[in-house]
């Protein structure tokens, strides 16, 4: 089973932000900006690579939960930055689809 799917069934712990019947959404270990949450699906996805049509829904909820998080954490008005890596090249880590919500400091771009 990957990490996010044991913090998802609780085997390790997280700081959760978030939670609904489809996602949960809880502060990344090293964060890279004073506001850095995990957006996650709770059933296994393992990337953009692996996205279905079945799987719409709930990627839509991530959306939902963003905005959710964005507004609780008291960053909706100045702005955040959602990020989705897939692959080596982008920096994905972790195998299990995630929505990386960074704010409270301004942000570059393009991204390194
Ligand atoms: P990626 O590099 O795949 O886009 O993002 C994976 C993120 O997961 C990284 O920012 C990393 O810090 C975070 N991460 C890895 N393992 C854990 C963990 O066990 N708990 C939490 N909260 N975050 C983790
Ligand atoms: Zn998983």
């Amino acid at each position: 089973m990957c990490i996010f799917c044991k913090i998802v069934n609780e085997e390790i712990p997280a700081a959760v932000v978030y939670s609904d019947d489809d996602v949960i959404a809880f502060r990344d270990l090293h964060p890279k900006a004073p506001l850095h949450v995990l957006i996650i699906p709770r059933r296994h996805i393992s990337s953009v690579n692996d996205v279905e049509a079945d799987d719409a829904a709930v990627l839509g909820r991530l959306f939902v939960a963003a905005r959710a998080v964005a507004e609780s954490e008291g960053v909706a008005k100045s702005g955040y930055r959602l990020v989705m890596n897939t692959g080596s090249h982008a920096g994905q880590t972790v195998d299990h689809i995630h929505l990386h919500i960074l704010a409270g400091r301004a942000m570059s771009w393009p991204p390194g």
